[in-house]
């Protein structure tokens, strides 16, 4: 079980911009097509940009056409919890990071193989790393 983050709506605005804020901590959505890691294949990892847990690697990063950075599995199973969630009408399954509770987007069953899930994940709730940084003074 891993140490979970938990701060108050203050703290988290203090920390986050105030897209993330509404994407991470009021399950808010960025327009599609409008995120910085859409469309970013290069090699390396993705973390929270709430807690800095990573949550996705670039292996199973794919590219769908829905606007959204598209992963067809997390990095472990433990970094992702999943909500029902009825919203605007549609059933749809919501991801949460599983450290901070941020909302990172919604998981479809429309991916390709080996899942055949589609993780699709507002670029403002990551940050991407790329292979060879140097990321030793923050957790993973
Ligand atoms: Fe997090």
């Amino acid at each position: 079980m891993r140490e979970r983050v938990i701060k108050s709506d203050d703290e988290w605005r203090g920390l986050l911009t105030p897209e993330q804020f509404r994407v991470l901590r009021r399950a808010g959505t960025e327009p599609a097509f409008s995120g910085a890691l859409t469309d970013v294949f290069d090699e390396g990892t993705y973390r929270c940009a709430g807690c800095q847990t990573t949550l996705f690697t670039s292996e199973t990063k794919f590219h769908s056409g829905c606007g959204w950075p598209s992963f067809w599995k997390p990095i472990s199973d433990d970094v992702i919890t999943e909500h029902a969630d009825t919203s605007f009408g549609m059933a749809r399954t919501e991801v949460r990071c599983a450290v901070c509770e941020g909302h990172l987007g919604h998981v479809f069953n429309d991916g390709p193989p080996p899942t055949g899930l589609r993780y699709c994940i507002n670029s403002v709730s990551l940050e991407f790393v790329p292979v060879g940084a140097d990321t030793s003074d923050t957790p993973t």
